[in-house]
């Protein structure tokens, strides 16, 4: 069995040399006690870095026969550089991991057990979230928690580490959007899968590429694009609003009616005026988002571009060195 273990990297030179250096002495691990296939390989995606990344991947691809790599034309963020490297691999399962060491590489080889015993999907899943900020921690649980509820299938401190088999890649290619958020589609593929635990550490060097602007976007990615749960709470806000609005005409005509202490109502008048106003611009700004959604996927616009290869690519001598 051929493995791709694909890594996508964005401005990493500090981590890049330990973490080719873990993973080829990973690959010749397995490759010697014949777990997988010797034309086993690494595929670095440089996803459009400003560093020396892209040097030092040809630089790794030119030493070794079993690292190869990507270069994407511009920075198109990590699920874009995932998917590069997942459709460019040829494995027979793929691994995917973050190139800053984060995720504990030995979880591949369990992985791969998993892969035997059938699992066509392997998700890495944190054990712990210790090496986080209070702050992650917390947005990270409440929002696993809100896409669940949104009816998102979503697996629990599952990032993007993980081994998909040859069926599974294959079906995944298969998605025509162009905004694939993997930890939601991946659940819908619906191939046998398993779960292996692991340690998660801190980077081992540069800084991490997701600053919270990103992050955010990221979330409301994986909500926007699986569930219609905030269109749908725009009608429920709507008809409390509408309810509410009923209660106070009811309440005004009785003050006008029955009582002499009508001055008739700034309150009335200026509270519902800004809160309708807050709430309509919600609203709007909600299906705004859809509709921005509907007409970013009718444009079928590819979502990167390869700008250059290096190392061995199909065929060759792909035994590794
Ligand atoms: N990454 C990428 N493109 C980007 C941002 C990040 O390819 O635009 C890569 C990055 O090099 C790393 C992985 O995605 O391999 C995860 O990023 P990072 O470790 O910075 O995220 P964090 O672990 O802090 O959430
Ligand atoms: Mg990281």
């Amino acid at each position: 069995m051929i493995l791709s273990v694909v890594v996508p990297c964005y401005n990493e030179e500090a981590v890049l040399p330990e973490t080719a250096r873990r993973l080829l002495a990973l690959l010749n691990e397995l490759v010697g006690d014949g777990r997988i296939a010797s034309g086993s390989h690494v595929i670095f995606v440089d996803d459009g870095s400003r560093d020396r990344t892209w040097p030092l991947i040809e630089e790794l691809s030119s030493l070794h026969s079993c690292v190869r790599g990507l270069k994407l034309s511009r920075n198109r963020g990590h699920q874009n550089a995932l998917l590069a490297g997942l459709f460019a691999a040829e494995g027979d399962a793929v691994v995917t991991v973050d190139a800053d060491l984060q995720d504990d590489l030995g979880a591949i080889v369990e992985m791969l057990v998993a892969h035997a015993h059938g699992a066509e999907v392997v998700y890495g899943v944190r054990k712990h979230r210790s090496t986080d900020t209070l702050f992650k921690r917390f947005t990270a649980e409440a929002y696993y928690r809100m896409v669940a509820r949104m009816g998102v299938e979503i697996i629990f401190n599952h990032a993007d580490y993980r081994l998909l088999g040859r069926r599974a890649l294959e079906a995944l290619r298969q998605f025509g959007e162009s905004n694939l958020f993997l930890r939601g589609i991946i659940p819908q593929l619906g191939f046998p899968s398993a779960i292996v635990y692991y340690d998660r550490a801190e980077r081992f060097a540069g800084e991490s590429k997701y600053p919270l602007g990103k992050m955010l976007a990221f979330a409301w990615q994986g909500v926007t694009s699986f569930s219609a749960a905030p269109l749908r709470m725009i009608t429920g806000l709507g008809v409390l609003i509408s309810l509410a609005s009923f209660a106070v005409t009811i309440w005004a005509v009785w003050i006008r009616l029955f009582s002499d202490s009508a001055v008739p109502g700034w309150a009335s008048t200026v509270v519902p005026m800004y809160l309708l106003g807050g709430v309509q611009l919600l609203c709007i700004g909600i299906i705004g988002e859809y509709l921005a959604k509907i007409y970013m996927e009718t444009k079928r616009r590819p979502q990167f571009f390869v700008e250059r290869y290096s190392g061995a690519w199909p065929g060759g001598d792909t035994a590794c060195r």
